[in-house]
C-alpha cells in the first residue's frame, strides 16, 4: 500500500500538542517515580535494587526523547535556507548511522545514480535531521539484520531520494497511522519522528510517501524540488 503523508497540518496547533506532550512525559516520569520509591524499601535483593533502578533510568531515558523530539518539532528556524548538496550531505549522514547499523548487522547501500551533484534549498540540519529520523525507522524495522539501500537521482519531476529496507513492513492499519503524533509500534518509541520528519519535509516544500506491506519491507519516498545551479 502507498500513502502520501501531509498530517502535519492537522497538529500545527503547538500548544494543543504540547497539552498532550505533558501527558506523555508524565506517564514514564511517574514510572520512574514509583520505581525509585520501590527502592526505599528495606531488605531488597541487589537484583531487584538492579531491576527498580534500570526501569526508572529508562523512564526518564523515555520522558527526555519525548522532549527531544517535540523541541525538534516545535522551535523556530534559526539557519537560514541554502544550497543543499544532495549527495554529499547523505554521504555525511551515513557514518552517524553506523554504530546502530553494526549492532542490527545492517549492511548500507548507496546509489547516487545522477553523475551531477544534485541539489535543493534548504537548511542543512533540518535536511539531515530529516533523513536521520527516517533511516533510524529504517534500521529498526530490521532487528535481525537486513539491508538498507539509499538511492538518489534527478530528472525532470525533481530530486528523489529513496530509503529502502528489508524490515518488517507494515500492514495497511498502521500505514495510515504512522506520522500522528505518538502513534508507535516499539516498545522505546516516542512516535514523535515522523511528525517532526513531516513538518521538516513540509518546510523545504518537498514530499514524503510510504510504500509498505507487512513482512516485505518499507520504502519511503522523498521528492523535492530541484535548485539548478
Ligand atoms: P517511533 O520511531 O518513535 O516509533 P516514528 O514517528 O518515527 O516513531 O514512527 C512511527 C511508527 O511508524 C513506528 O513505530 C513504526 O511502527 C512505523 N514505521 C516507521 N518507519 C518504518 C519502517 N521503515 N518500517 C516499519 N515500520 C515503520
Ligand atoms: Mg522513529
Amino acid at each position: 500500500m502507498r500513502e502520501e503523508l501531509f498530517r502535519a497540518e492537522k497538529y500545527q496547533v503547538i500548544g494543543q500538542l504540547a497539552a498532550s506532550i505533558s501527558h506523555e512525559i508524565r506517564n514514564p516520569l511517574t514510572t520512574a517515580q514509583g520505581f525509585l520509591q520501590l527502592m526505599n524499601r528495606d531488605n531488597l535483593t541487589p537484583a531487584q535494587l538492579e531491576t527498580y533502578r534500570n526501569y526508572a533510568i529508562s523512564g526518564i531515558e523515555q520522558a527526555n526523547s519525548i522532549i527531544t523530539d517535540y523541541l525538534n518539532y516545535a522551535k523556530p528556524a534559526v539557519e537560514l535556507a541554502r544550497p543543499i548538496h544532495i549527495q554529499e550531505e547523505i554521504d555525511g549522514i551515513i557514518p552517524m548511522m553506523s554504530p546502530l547499523c553494526v549492532i542490527s548487522k545492517i549492511e548500507v547501500v548507496i546509489k547516487h545514480l545522477s553523475k551531477q551533484p544534485i541539489y535543493v534549498m534548504g537548511e542543512a540540519k533540518k535536511f539531515q535531521q530529516c533523513l536521520l529520523n527516517i533511516m533510524k525507522n529504517a534500521v529498526e524495522s530490521m532487528p535481525d539484520g537486513g539491508v538498507m539501500t539509499v538511492t538518489t537521482w534527478s530528472d525532470n519531476e525533481g530530486v528523489h531520494i529513496h530509503v529502502k529496507d528489508t524490515g518488517v513492513g507494515m500492514s495497511d492499519y498502521q500505514i495510515k497511522r504512522i506520522g500522528m503524533p505518538f502513534y508507535t509500534t516499539k516498545e522505546k518509541g516516542t512516535g514523535l519522528g515522523l511528525m517532526v520528519v513531516i513538518s521538516l519535509v513540509k518546510a523545504m516544500n518537498g514530499t514524503i510517501s510510504y510504500y509498505s506491506r507487512p513482512d516485505e519491507g518499507t520504502t519511503c519516498v522523498l521528492k523535492f524540488k530541484q535548485l539548478l545551479l
